[in-house]
């Protein structure tokens, strides 16, 4: 069970579940949601996130046709990134934690859009995407296939061989997450 919160507090979770697949997202709209120069979403089923405390304060704000993001409506916190066909998992964005989820981002993606003054300064691989008018949409996909264990005994192994099962690239966003 991994924690977490918004900056003020009022939000409260818990993750009872493994973390699955984690990408730094550097296209537009997500840096535009976090005014970061990237994103860190992890998924998780939906069925493990429970809400201890805010919901209230749970404000969502549609970004993109199937694409809905939730944030703290006091302090601004991004939080959740859900895709309408696929409500059983979504991104948490995991700069929220608390505790340590104990997977690793296993890619960057969308490094095309990313931010022309922060340089990726370590090693992931960096995946090439196209311009898709709902990029995060394919994202989830497959998702389900590759949540990791829970905790740090597994220290990304299942991630690694999660990003070994090859897609064909140019599939689109999916690909940018599954590789
Ligand atoms: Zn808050
Ligand atoms: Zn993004």
């Amino acid at each position: 069970m991994i924690r977490g919160g918004c900056l003020c507090g009022s939000i409260r979770y818990e993750v009872r579940g493994p973390v699955g697949r984690v990408n730094n997202c550097h296209c537009i709209m997500c840096r535009k949601a976090h005014g970061a120069a990237f994103v860190t979403y992890g998924r998780v089923k939906a069925e493990d996130f429970v809400l201890l405390s805010g919901a209230d304060d749970l404000g969502s704000y549609q970004s993109s046709e199937p694409v809905t993001r939730t944030f703290c409506k006091k302090c601004g916190s991004s939080l959740q990134f859900i895709v309408a066909e696929w409500l059983e998992i979504f991104g948490l964005a995991l700069g929220t934690l608390d505790d340590d989820p104990c997977v690793r981002p296993s890619k960057h993606i969308f490094v095309d859009f990313k931010a022309p003054w922060f340089d990726i300064i370590y090693d992931l691989p960096n995946a090439r995407s196209r311009s898709l008018p709902n990029p995060m949409a394919d994202d989830f996909c497959g998702a389900r296939s590759v949540f990791a264990s829970p905790c740090c005994n597994a220290s990304g192994a299942n991630l690694n061989n999660a990003t070994a099962q090859t897609s064909p690239i140019g599939s689109g966003y999916a690909t940018a997450w599954f590789q």
